[in-house]
């Protein structure tokens, strides 16, 4: 049967337009993933327990994993947490990151792991039942320690599945951390990811042997690592920071539509370099200054005072030795002789990073009660 030229020529560009269209669809169409065996399809979210070594009552443990496969193409990105079981900010910021609307129009793939250190969470510490820090585990292996079996379940099942990952961290125990990013600053890509995170303090941080980050590295996966807060504490200005900051790199890797309100950026500053004000003496710490704060060579941070001899020893002045930021402070007041007190940031340009950071404390402590929602979080 022959076909007129006219309705040839009528048909010809709905063809045209149909083909463009499929293969539009193949190409923005988003790749299925596969962890443990299980599949999560384009369109799809699924929990999946990855599981790991029993305990020695004969309890199952496995670390819960959130998969997202959104319906198009785009990066894959871990966002990890309890790495040290005791660092507990990064769970609550992961909860909330999971309540976020925007996820619905996820481009890519977004996996979220609240807990990654299962065995130390239980524990309330940083290490596992081994003692060993699961930082310092990567990249493991499976006939290992059990640190090292961990750290090379999670790499090979999570981490090298991905393109980007962003680490969730708090100071240690007794100490707190203003929020910032410590990455590595000499990758522009890298660096520009850490700028769009918002937060006033970026850290060029070598990659340390052993952690996360390095593992990740060597797998051409970058890593952001986010310090805020206290281990074993809930901080409500770090989570809202961390919560905003992850949703904030997740635009600028087209994984979420630009908000309509873009956050006011505070400018980041990269510290030139950082060190720690440690303990003259064992004693009493009266601490003087708060994180944030910024402080000039020679200012008084603390004292500290031997409670056997309150009337006539003189007490010990802890001054500043540099013109810096306070990004880091212990918070327990009993101190021993050479015990890290105060970590002082330095910069190039010190008056504009003490405004930057100002303003980005002030901002979030006048926001009234903690708002979830992506477009007005803090
Ligand atoms: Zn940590």
């Amino acid at each position: 049967m022959s076909v007129s030229k006219k309705t040839q020529n009528r048909i010809k560009p709905a063809l045209a337009a149909k083909a463009k269209s499929y293969l539009q669809t193949m190409i923005t169409k988003n790749k299925p993933i596969t962890i443990n065996d299980v599949t999560v399809k384009p369109g799809e979210q699924k929990i999946i327990d990855l599981p790991v070594a029993k305990l020695y009552t004969h309890t199952d443990v496995s670390i819960p994993l959130h998969v997202i496969c959104g319906k198009k193409s785009g990066p894959c990105l871990f966002i990890s947490a309890a790495v040290h079981g005791d660092e507990l900010n990064g769970v609550e910021i992961t909860r909330r990151l999971l309540k976020t609307s925007s996820l619905k129009s996820l481009r890519g793939t977004l996996i979220v792991i609240p807990v990654v250190n299962v065995f130390g969470i239980i524990q309330h510490s940083r290490y596992l039942p081994d003692r060993r820090d699961l930082n310092r585990s990567f990249p493991g292996s499976q006939r290992g320690s059990l640190a090292a079996r961990l750290a090379h379940i999670f790499l090979h099942e999570v981490v090298q599945q991905c393109d980007y990952g962003i680490d969730l961290h708090t100071g240690a125990i007794h100490r707190s951390n203003l929020p910032q990013i410590r990455a590595n600053l000499d990758d522009p890509e890298t660096k520009s990811l850490a700028e769009a995170f918002l937060v006033p303090v970026l850290l060029n941080a070598n990659l340390r042997d052993g952690s996360l980050r390095q593992a990740a590295d060597e797998h051409g996966v970058k890593v952001l690592l986010y310090e805020a807060g206290e281990a074993l504490r809930f901080d409500e200005l770090s989570i809202r920071a961390g919560v905003r900051g992850i949703l904030s790199v997740m635009r600028k890797l087209s994984m979420l539509p630009a908000t309509k309100k873009p956050s006011k950026p505070h400018d980041p500053f990269i510290a030139r370099s950082s060190s720690w004000e440690r303990a003259t003496q064992s004693g009493i710490l009266r601490s003087l200054v708060p994180l944030g704060a910024h402080v000039k060579k020679g200012d008084l941070l603390g004292v500290i005072s031997d409670p056997s001899d309150l009337f006539d020893q003189p007490e010990d002045e802890i001054r500043s030795q540099y013109n810096g930021i306070i990004i880091g402070k212990t918070n327990i007041p009993l101190v021993n002789e050479g015990d890290a007190l105060f970590h002082t940031a330095r910069f190039e340009d010190i008056q504009e990073a003490a405004a930057s950071v100002e303003a980005f404390q002030t901002t979030a402590e006048n926001r009234p009660n903690p708002v979830f929602d992506d477009q007005t979080l803090i």
